[in-house]
């Protein structure tokens, strides 16, 4: 089975000129990447900076037309796309089809249709007497030059799908994949091409993490999603450039099931969004508080639906219900979780063991009576386990749920929608669902990201997820123009008395 690992992708490709790409699933060498240097990465940068005016001066409507057409690409493409991300993640043809080709799709429509209106033009009021009579607005340009870097888990949903609305608000982008799947963004590089993307406007810097390095170096803001630990050295870059950074971290993210839940519903749930990706999302479930009265019923429904899970090599539609891992170090965190945990009393009611065929596998694994001392509990698994406790009452269930550093998203189960949703709205998460999962990631009006800062700072989605790609521009036009306003130079004794009295008069009128 597992070849090998390095610790992190990064430091087993240094220095290489090219990158290895594996099938996961099967430990096939399915292609090689450059792994590009440097120099590279600032040609990149000097092509697309040339390149960006042309397309911010396209407008709205001529970039929405490219957007609208690549759009199309994917779905008379959608087989070849699912197949790229499905060979050089591991997962399930169906995983790639909902959470990847589904999102790119709808993301390709919602900016081209949303950029004019988000990024429409504003016109401001304001109180002050100085600025009476002028017209003030609000503006949001084009930043320039982002630079998105992106994780292995979703290589068109988390990597390319930033991208969009960054190149909907008239910015050059240059994309630094993953290195463990760098394929999905080629493609669609070529898509875009193919859709009359100008060239230069949009690149892909395959290689390492000193690839992703360089890109931060050349750009004018970073888009970052990945782990907590490689986020905070990208915030730290980027504060050296004194340029704006938008992270999107890690998660722990727990669901809550209520004594007086849908028991069927709520396992359905936990089974489908613990075990879906393999685990590797960022808002999966990651852990189960259960009250008591329901905790039996709960756990027999989850482990029955766990082990009913084909689990195998991807071969197309149906195939399987669940791939490989996708990042071979995985695996090991994997095992550590589960392996720590039943050192300290916990047991596995299905799964618990790595694979034994060739390429990254763990078995769909449920874990029970644990405790919020074990790494399972803890740290982000990121794979195909799901611990559940059970909880005396819902005060102990939220206590729970918000020990942690991280604060992604988290789902309540009730079927007392007001009681459900009040304890949503206690929980430190940048977004909860009631009686749901995950499904929220796909409503791109609604803003998502991290509430602490282990889960990342900004957000995606919403208007502020494409504002974040701008500038703001304040503009103030004076209409109504004297040779010298009241307040200049000279100062004198009488016009200040009147300026005093007019203040006085303006800031009762205010009470
Ligand atoms: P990493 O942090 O390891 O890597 C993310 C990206 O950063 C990769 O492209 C990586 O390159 C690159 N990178 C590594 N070092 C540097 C550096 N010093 N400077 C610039 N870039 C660098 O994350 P993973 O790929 O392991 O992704 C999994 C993580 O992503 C999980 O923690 C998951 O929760 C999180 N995630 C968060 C999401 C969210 O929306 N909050 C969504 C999806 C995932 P390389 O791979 O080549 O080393």
């Amino acid at each position: 089975m597992t070849s090998t690992a390095p610790q992190t992708a990064t430091q087993h490709n240094v220095g290489r000129a090219s990158i290895p790409v594996e099938n996961p699933a099967t430990g096939e060498v399915i292609a090689q990447v450059r792994n590009m240097a440097v120099a590279e990465v600032a040609e990149l940068a000097r092509r697309a900076r040339v390149a960006q005016p042309a397309w911010e001066a396209l407008g709205f409507d001529g970039r929405g037309r490219v957007l609208r057409r690549m759009q199309r690409w994917l779905m008379d493409n959608a087989d070849k796309v699912i197949t790229t991300i499905s060979a050089e993640t591991g997962k399930a043809y169906e995983d790639a089809q909902i959470a990847e080709l589904s999102y790119g799709a709808a993301a390709f429509e919602f900016w081209a249709k949303k950029a004019p209106r988000y990024l429409a033009d504003e016109k401001v009021r304001s109180k002050s007497i100085f600025v009476k009579g002028k017209r003030l607005m609000l503006r949001y340009r084009p930043i320039g030059l982002v630079g998105v870097i992106g994780p292995w888990n979703y290589p068109l949903t988390n990597s390319f799908g930033d991208c969009i609305p960054a190149l909907a608000a008239g910015n050059a982008v240059i994309l630094k994949p993953s290195e463990i799947t760098p394929l999905t963004s080629l493609l669609l590089a070529q898509g875009l091409a193919e859709c009359g993307l100008p060239d230069g406007v949009f690149a892909v810097a395959t290689g390492s993490g000193d690839t992703g390095a360089a890109v931060i170096d050349e750009v004018d803001m970073v888009m970052f999603t990945g782990s907590t630990a490689t986020g905070r050295k990208v915030g730290v870059r980027c504060a050296e450039r004194l340029i704006p950074v938008s992270l999107e971290l890690g998660g722990k993210d727990p669901m809550v099931v209520l004594a007086d839940a849908d028991v069927e519903r709520a396992s359905n749930h936990a089974a489908y969004y613990s075990m879906f990706n393999c685990g590797q999302t960022c808002i999966s479930i990651e852990r189960c508080y259960v009250e008591a009265p329901i905790y039996d019923d709960f756990v027999n429904r989850v482990t029955e639906k766990v082990r009913a899970i084909r689990q195998g090599v991807p071969a197309g539609p149906g195939s399987v219900d669940v791939g490989s891992l996708t990042f071979p170090p995985q695996v090991a965190t994997v095992e550590r979780h589960v392996q720590e945990a039943c050192e300290r009393g916990a047991k596995v009611l299905t799964g618990g063991q790595r694979g034994r065929d060739k390429g990254y596998w763990f078995e769909p694994t449920v874990l029970v009576d644990v405790d919020h001392d074990m790494a399972c509990m803890r740290e982000e698994t990121f794979g195909p386990t799901l611990p559940i406790m059970k909880v005396k009452d819902v005060d102990e269930a939220i206590r729970l749920a918000n020990d942690s550093e991280y604060g992604l998203s988290a789902a309540v189960f009730s079927r007392d929608l007001a009681r459900a949703t009040a304890v949503a709205k206690q929980l430190n998460a940048g977004a909860v669902t009631v009686n749901d999962a995950v499904i929220n990631y796909l409503a791109l009006e609604l803003p998502m990201g991290g509430a602490k800062p282990g889960s990342g700072s900004g957000h995606r989605h919403g208007p502020g997820g494409i504002r974040k790609y701008c500038r703001q521009q304040s503009l103030l036009i004076s209409r109504i123009n004297p040779k010298r306003d009241i307040h200049m130079h000279p100062y004198t004794a009488r016009r200040t008395r009147l300026l005093g009295r007019a203040l006085a008069i303006f800031n009762r009128g205010l009470k």
